[in-house]
C-alpha cells in the first residue's frame, strides 16, 4: 500500500502521464533513456522538440532513446507521445573542455563564394543527419568504425585561430591517411560528397534517426542509395576539408542532434 502511494507520488513529482527514468548519459551531447511500458501492439510515436524520437523494444519494454542537444539548458525536459501524453526527464549538467585550433584562414574567414557554398552543403547535411527510416531495433550499439586513439573528445568548445566557433560534435579518432573504414552497424548510405568543412564525407543511416557520419576522407567507398552491412569498408581515413592532419571524424546523431559517440561504442581497448 505505502509502496504503491509513493510509485504514484513518484509519477505526480515526474510530471509524467508515462512511467519515466533516466539513466546516466542525459545530459547535453547525451542519451536519455525514458521507460515507456510493456512492448504490446505497435511502438509509441514519440516526438522531442518536434522530432522522432527512436524507440527500442529492449527486452519486452519500449524505451525512448533521445538524443540531448549539445545546447540544451539544463533541467526538466519531456517528450510527447502521439496520444497527446508526456514523459519527462531530467538533463543534467556535463563540463566539456576548450579547445584552441590553428586551420588555413580561409576555413575562419569565409569568402562570398566559400559561404554560399557551405550553405549550399548545410541543406544535404541537415536532411542526411534528420532522415528518419522506421525499422525495428532492439538495441543501438556501434562497433568502432577504425582502432585508434581517440585524440580529440565530442563537445569541446572549439576555437579555430583564436575565434569561437560550434562545439566539436564528433569524435576524432587519429589513425594514418588511408586506413580502411568500416560500417559500425548495418544501415543505408543516404548521401555522400565532398563538403566545405568536413571533406569527403559519408552518413549512414542506421533506422529511427540514428545516423552516422564520417568526415574528411581520402576516398569515397560507397554511393548514396546503397545498404551496407557492419564491417563493410565505406571509404579510406584522410585529411579533406577543415582539418589539422589525417584523422576520422566520427559523428552520430539522433533524432538530428549529435551525441557523444562514446556513448554507443564499446569501452575504449
Ligand atoms: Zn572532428
Amino acid at each position: 500500500m505505502m509502496l504503491r502511494f509513493l510509485f504514484t507520488l513518484l509519477l505526480v513529482l515526474a510530471g509524467a502521464g508515462t512511467a519515466a527514468d533516466t539513466q546516466s548519459s542525459s545530459w547535453p551531447g547525451g542519451l536519455a533513456y525514458l521507460d515507456l511500458g510493456a512492448a504490446t501492439g505497435e511502438a509509441p510515436v514519440v516526438e522531442f522538440s518536434g522530432k522522432r524520437v527512436l524507440v527500442l523494444n529492449d527486452d519486452g519494454r519500449w524505451r525512448a532513446v533521445v538524443g540531448v542537444p549539445l545546447s540544451a539548458e539544463v533541467g526538466h525536459a519531456s517528450v510527447t507521445l502521439a496520444d497527446g501524453s508526456t514523459a519527462a526527464f531530467v538533463i543534467n549538467d556535463h563540463a566539456y573542455l576548450e579547445e584552441h585550433l590553428k586551420v588555413a584562414q580561409s576555413y575562419v574567414s569565409l569568402s562570398e563564394e566559400n559561404l554560399a557554398r557551405y550553405q549550399r552543403e548545410r541543406k544535404v547535411i541537415d536532411a542526411a543527419l534528420n532522415n528518419w527510416r522506421d525499422v525495428p531495433l532492439a538495441e543501438i550499439a556501434l562497433n568502432s568504425p577504425v582502432e585508434g586513439p581517440r585524440s580529440s573528445s565530442f563537445g569541446k568548445r572549439r576555437f579555430f585561430n583564436d575565434e569561437p566557433r560550434n562545439p566539436h560534435t564528433g569524435m576524432d579518432i587519429a589513425v594514418p591517411e588511408g586506413t580502411p573504414i568500416t560500417a559500425p552497424r548495418g544501415g543505408i548510405i543516404t548521401a555522400t560528397g565532398d563538403f566545405y568543412f568536413n571533406g569527403n564525407t559519408v552518413f549512414i543511416d542506421h533506422g529511427q534517426g540514428l545516423v552516422t557520419m564520417y568526415c574528411h576522407l581520402s576516398e569515397i567507398g560507397v554511393e548514396k542509395g546503397q545498404t551496407v552491412a557492419s564491417g563493410e569498408t565505406i571509404g579510406l581515413v584522410g585529411k579533406t576539408g577543415r582539418v589539422t592532419g589525417a584523422h576520422l571524424h566520427f559523428g552520430s546523431y539522433l533524432n538530428g542532434n549529435a551525441v557523444d559517440p562514446a556513448l554507443l561504442l564499446p569501452e575504449k581497448n
